[in-house]
């Protein structure tokens, strides 16, 4: 029976990431998703890379820069790796803190520039608020995920899709690998990537949870109409090369439920409205939610846990496509046996034991 170095449980963008750079250090991988990959909150995501000290949990912000500085290269490797664009724009974004948001002064005059939106975005309605130019990119998560996905099958990742993985097998305490509800899978080492389903599976308590999502898209007239993100309190507007822009997003705690809710999406469109008048015109091409896999202290769970083999790298919440290449390289050298770059110890799954 054939026998893998790890399976990877779940193929959303951090499992893909993951997968690809351990394909990189030569080690065999087996991606086991329950559906197709890249179709849960990897596909509702909006893209934006957000890194700025004025949203980031401070305990993020080491994590955050270096996977922001690490996406040109993430971003180009995966295009060639598999012959798709992923969309990274670096126009910024335009800012419009809240009347909480408690503006550092040093990251002020480090990151933001305060600006005249007559100039940069002419189609914003006018407004008295205080807006500021950060130098953020953002990049279409359902591109990004597709093109790992492909570039892993093209590195030599194998992939089982389409059954979930029901049990993690251990012999004296030892992982020995995955049982699924058709079939079972033979590896030393499984990595839990479930994103909000991490808590369903393995030996020990994972504490994610589901939070929801909810979004809109727009298709933009003329295509260009808004070239930056734009983040306001209420709502944020991304737009694509390809004319959508995206209108986000809850943050809601409702369990497994993915469906939308009509009055919600209403009320999405309505602030996009009242941001971007012009957007009167644009034609709805949908709406959609996902769940984003929260945590008690809204922080990622990643590393080794207390069974040999079994590894976790979960709980991304708001900022999982920022963090996919940060937390590949991380992972790839914690499962390797090497030590990674960055303390990794505010992540442990032992702060919640
Ligand atoms: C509306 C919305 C907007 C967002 N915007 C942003 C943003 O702008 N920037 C940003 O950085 N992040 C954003 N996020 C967050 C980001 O999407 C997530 O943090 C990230 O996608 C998590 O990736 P993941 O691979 O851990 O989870 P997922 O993409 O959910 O992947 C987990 C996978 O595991 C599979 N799985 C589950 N259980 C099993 C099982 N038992 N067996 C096998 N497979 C299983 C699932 O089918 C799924 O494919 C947003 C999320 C949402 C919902």
């Amino acid at each position: 029976m054939k026998t893998w170095d790890v399976i990877i449980i779940g193929g959303g963008i951090i499992g893909l990431s993951i997968s690809l750079a351990l394909r990189k250090k030569g080690v065999s991988v087996l991606v086991v998703e329950r559906g197709e990959p890249g179709r849960e909150a990897s596909h509702a995501a909006g893209g934006m890379l957000v890194d700025c000290l004025i949203e980031t949990p401070a305990a993020l912000q080491e994590l955050a820069t270096a996977s922001a500085r690490m996406y040109p290269e993430f971003a180009h490797e995966l295009e060639l790796g598999s012959g798709m664009k992923v969309d990274l724009r670096d126009q910024g974004t335009i800012f419009f803190p809240s009347e909480h948001s408690h503006l550092d002064p040093t990251f002020l005059s480090d990151h933001a520039l305060p600006i005249s939106l007559a100039h940069p975005e002419p189609t914003l309605a006018p407004t008295d608020n205080p807006a500021f130019y950060l130098k953020e990119r953002s990049v279409d998560p359902r591109a990004l995920t597709q093109a790992a996905w492909h570039a892993a099958k093209n590195r030599g990742v194998d992939f089982s899709s389409g059954d979930a993985v029901t049990a993690i097998n251990l012999s004296d305490s030892q992982i020995t690998g995955v049982t699924t509800t058709k079939t079972s899978f033979l590896a030393e080492k499984v990595v839990n990537c479930a994103g909000a389903w991490s808590g369903q599976i393995g030996p020990h308590r994972i504490p994610t949870r589901p939070v929801k999502g909810q979004m809109l898209c727009l298709a933009m007239h003329p295509r260009d109409l808004l070239k930056h993100v734009i983040r306001t309190p209420n709502v944020y507007l991304i737009p694509r090369s390809d004319g959508r822009l995206l209108v986000g997003a809850t943050v809601e705690e409702a369990g497994f439920d993915k469906r939308t809710d009509p009055a919600t999406i209403l009320r999405l469109h309505k602030a996009a409205l009242e941001l971007v008048p012009q957007l009167r015109d644009a034609r709805i091409l949908g709406d959609w939610a996902g769940l984003r896999p929260g945590t008690p202290d809204a922080l990622p769970i990643l590393g080794a846990t207390p069974t040999p083999g079994y590894f976790v790298a979960t709980g991304h919440f708001r900022d999982g496509i920022l963090l996919a290449p940060i937390t590949a390289k991380i992972m790839a050298d914690v499962i390797t046996g090497a030590e990674p770059d960055l303390d990794i110890a505010p992540f442990s799954l032992s702060r919640f034991s």
